[in-house]
């Protein structure tokens, strides 16, 4: 079952749009089926459930971190964490670039999170705030961090087009720092918007990187 909805997704994907399955409250075995019908790149939000799970799983599964992340938490993820899609602060980045260059093999990979939705509740820098971080990187500041691109969460509603026009803003402020940054930021290169809900909006507005739970995995247990 989970194994035919990841390969349904995947065939609604354009070329070079990455999938994440999004198994966050869903237990190892559901994890298992999915990596058993060939999928490796599996998203969770919470570090205390990250972290069991992974020491119980195949280890070339590619973790990514897509949830709020508390700074005392970074430590435990930054040595093997493949991307971390939700910078939303700067202390946040300037904890992972200090765990990093203490404990990290190689760059961390990471994606600032921008607040595109009407929501107060969602986190992530205004696009305003973003320009000034984004100078900081281009300079240097942060050189055992891997700035691959930026992430947003459109408002939670049926309002279509409320949702398109959210994620048209993204990657307007997407296309401008990549061609701003070009030659500082060469491997600034991936836009995670989607789940399961508007995915097929963000694929329309230039999404590379989609994160699905409920279509693959059904409905949550909390
Ligand atoms: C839970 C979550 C998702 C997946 O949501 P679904 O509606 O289950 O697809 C995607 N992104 C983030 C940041 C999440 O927390």
């Amino acid at each position: 079952m989970i194994g035919e909805k990841i390969d349904q997704l995947k065939q609604e994907l354009p070329q070079g749009v990455n999938l994440v399955a999004v198994s966050k409250y869903h237990p190892i075995e559901a994890i298992l089926e999915a990596y058993r019908a060939g999928h490796r790149i599996f998203g969770e939000s919470r570090v205390q459930e990250l972290l069991p799970k992974r020491e119980s799983l195949p280890k070339d599964i590619e973790w990514h971190f897509i949830g709020h992340l508390q700074r005392n938490k970074v430590k435990y993820i930054v040595p093997f964490v493949s991307l971390i899609h939700s910078i939303d602060n700067e202390s946040l980045l300037v904890e992972v670039e200090k765990q990093a260059a203490a404990k990290a093999e190689q760059k961390v990979a990471c994606l600032i999170q921008i607040h595109i939705a009407t929501e107060e509740t969602k986190y992530g820098f205004s696009e305003d705030e973003c320009i000034p971080l984004f100078e900081k990187i281009a300079e240097g500041l942060f050189p055992h961090v891997e700035v691959r691109g930026l992430m947003g969460m459109a408002t939670f509603t049926d309002n279509k087009s409320r949702v398109e026009a959210e994620f048209a803003r993204l990657h307007r402020l997407f296309m401008l720092i990549k061609e701003r940054y070009k030659t500082l930021l060469p491997k600034f290169d991936t836009l995670s918007m989607g789940m399961s809900d508007d995915y097929p909006i963000a694929l329309n507005h230039g999404s590379t990187l989609v994160r699905v739970g409920g279509k693959i995995f059904g409905d949550r247990i909390y």
